[in-house]
């Protein structure tokens, strides 16, 4: 089977964050920083990038003061952002989809449960949802549906040999994962399911949930699915650039 390497990416951090936003109703009277980043998936003659930052502008709107271009970032290990074909979007958070017009050639791999909420659920434009969303990027994807450049995936599929796309709900209606098989087994790209490591190390949550049931059920399928548990990776963990061997400014190899 094809095999791969991750790399993390980050593009905006370092933040302080309320412990109690990074362990759900915990950790009150902690405080953590963390990082955004996107993820590359390369081997077997293919680039996969996994989720997309933000552009300038969002940046700008967020006041995200420590943020560089996704583009730029992945420019340090000779990716070409204009000649991406494949972007996993995990889930339509601004943070993680935001990007998606940096990207004019991909094809966007999204669940379709995930893009129909954020389209078509008057929900999603109430003020929880409306907040962590980016009306711009929702927007480009709408304008690409019905052509090759949009796959709206029915739960879990592979995408590419080796690399498939695991429906893991709790974060958000129907956030993907990406497992992809590497040198050491069969790694994962969890995004949000975890903001942190401790919250696999511990079974915890982190925050933002719709549905809390379903993310502990999505931590029993992750858990089944990876080789090992240090494989398994969270979305926002500083850990993800200081812990692993940089390749390049703020781009570490983590598998
Ligand atoms: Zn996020």
């Amino acid at each position: 089977m094809s095999e791969y390497e991750i790399y993390a990416l980050k593009y905006a951090g370092p933040f302080v964050r309320t412990g109690a936003h990074l362990m759900w109703y915990r950790d009150w009277d902690k405080i953590e920083t963390i990082n955004y980043y996107i993820w590359c998936i390369k081997g077997a003659g293919e680039t996969v990038i996994v989720d997309t930052g933000v552009t300038p502008q969002m940046a700008k709107n967020r006041e995200l003061n420590e943020y560089v271009n996704p583009v730029e970032v992945l420019a340090r290990i000779n990716i070409n952002a204009d000649e991406v074909r494949h972007v996993v979007v995990t889930h339509m958070h601004w943070d993680h989809a935001g990007g998606v017009s940096l990207f004019p050639r991909a094809t966007f791999y999204v669940q379709e449960d995930e893009y129909r909420f954020w389209l078509q659920s008057p929900v999603a434009g109430r003020p929880p949802f409306k907040q962590v969303a980016d009306a711009a990027a929702n927007a480009y994807l709408a304008a690409v549906e019905n052509t090759d450049r949009l796959v709206l995936l029915k739960g879990d599929q592979q995408i590419l040999p080796g690399i498939e796309c695991l429906l893991s709900p709790g974060h958000t209606v129907a956030l993907q994962t990406v497992a992809v098989n590497t040198a050491r087994g069969t790694a994962i790209i969890g995004s949000d399911c975890a903001h942190v490591f401790r919250n696999y190390t511990e079974d915890w949550p982190s925050s933002l949930i719709v549905d809390l049931v379903g993310w502990m059920i999505t931590y029993d399928k992750l858990r089944e699915k990876v080789s090992s548990p240090d494989l398994l990776f969270p979305g926002h963990d500083r850990r993800l650039l200081e812990n692993y061997p940089a390749v390049a400014k703020d781009v570490t190899r983590l598998v």
